[in-house]
């Protein structure tokens, strides 16, 4: 039988003007970085994007090399889409992104003009959409001159193969000329979006700040530290998470017996709010003002039930805060 979207759905979520600009983002957002690939279970894959769409988490964060295999996320995303969003479209908000490692020789991996154009192209094929609502510079690669990307994502707008276009991971120096750039051709950066969590706070030194003074809305990857925010590995490593997987980005290197033991100190203050530490982990993040949106990622419709609770108490007493700050200085 045929998905029909909850009615109630925009009810149910909260959203936010995207920094100066006239689109709104729900305050969470899902992304397809793990649990969408050719690797993971379809029916699992699909519950999750319908149980999203019915909370009225509207944005779903794409790139063209998730999966695995690379690109399995967004054919599998184009699948969902046509098997129960007919209908839909102008409902939902869809990012992509490319500059990362996609396909093979020296045009398949960088954030040339030459990567980034058959990139976007091979993206909406795989989809099987007409445009992205957001197209990305996924990183600054270091080699490539700004300008030369920036151009390519100005151009990308007015071939009217996105609306809107976006940032992510650039350092400051180069975020600066892109934001520059993008605002003298008229199509301002909508959206910057970079790790942010309790766990690693680096953007708040100069990379938010900026955004910010360009009007560009900010949207935090990896709000959960990858999952060490969550209480998932207090007793260890579980089978089936993304540090014991082959094919998941977190190391078990990166589960560390100090992250877990802040995250254990954490579990407590957030009990004592009545959340999960998930649930205060994004809530902790959306407190910003300059925060349009955290993207979180789920390997199941419980996981993105649990962390849309964070909406219920999104607020932090002082004393809250100030104990939240020194357990991540120690
Ligand atoms: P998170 O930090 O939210 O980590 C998600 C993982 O945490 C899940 O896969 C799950 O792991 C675990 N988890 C989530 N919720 C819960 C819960 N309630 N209880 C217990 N465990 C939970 O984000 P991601 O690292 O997945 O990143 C989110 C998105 O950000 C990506 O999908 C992508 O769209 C974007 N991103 C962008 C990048 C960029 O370069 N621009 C880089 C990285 C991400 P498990 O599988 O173990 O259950």
């Amino acid at each position: 039988f045929t998905y029909q979207p909850a009615t109630d759905r925009y009810n149910r979520m909260q959203y936010k003007y995207c920094g100066k600009s006239g689109l709104q983002l729900p305050l969470i957002s899902l992304g397809l970085w793990h649990n969408f690939g050719s690797v993971d279970d379809f029916t699992v894959a699909t519950d999750m994007i319908k149980y999203a769409f019915d909370q009225g988490i509207t944005h779903f964060d794409l790139a063209n090399n998730y999966g695995p295999v690379p690109g399995s996320a967004e054919t599998n995303f184009g699948r969902i889409l046509k098997e129960n969003f007919q209908g839909y479209r102008d409902e939902m908000i869809i990012s992509s992104k490319a500059g990362h490692e996609m396909w093979a020789g020296p045009y398949g991996g960088n954030s040339s003009r030459k990567n980034l154009m058959a990139s976007i192209n091979q993206s909406l094929r795989r989809t099987g959409l007409e445009y992205f609502d957001i197209f990305y510079s996924h990183r600054y690669d270091g080699v490539t001159p700004v300008e030369e990307t920036i151009q390519t994502l100005i151009d990308i707008v007015k071939q009217g193969k996105a609306l809107y276009i976006g940032i992510s991971k650039y350092p400051p120096e180069q975020a600066r000329i892109a934001y520059e750039m993008m605002t003298k051709a008229g199509v301002p950066c909508l959206i910057s979006q970079y790790r942010y969590s309790m766990f690693d706070r680096a953007v708040e030194a100069e990379t938010l700040p900026l955004a910010a003074e360009y009007g560009s809305g900010f949207i935090a990857f990896s709000p959960l530290a990858q999952g060490l925010l969550t209480d998932k590995y207090l007793n260890g490593i579980p089978e089936g998470s993304r540090a014991a997987r082959s094919s998941g980005f977190l190391q078990r290197s990166q589960v560390t017996p100090e992250k877990i033991e802040a995250a254990r100190q954490l579990n407590e203050i957030a009990r004592l709010r009545g959340q999960t530490l998930a649930e205060m982990a994004l809530a902790w993040i959306l407190k910003d003002e300059r925060m349009t949106s955290v993207i979180v990622g789920a390997s199941s419709v419980n996981q993105l039930a649990d962390n849309l609770k964070a909406l219920e108490h999104l607020d932090f007493t002082p004393d809250d805060l100030a104990e939240i700050e020194q357990i991540l200085a120690r």
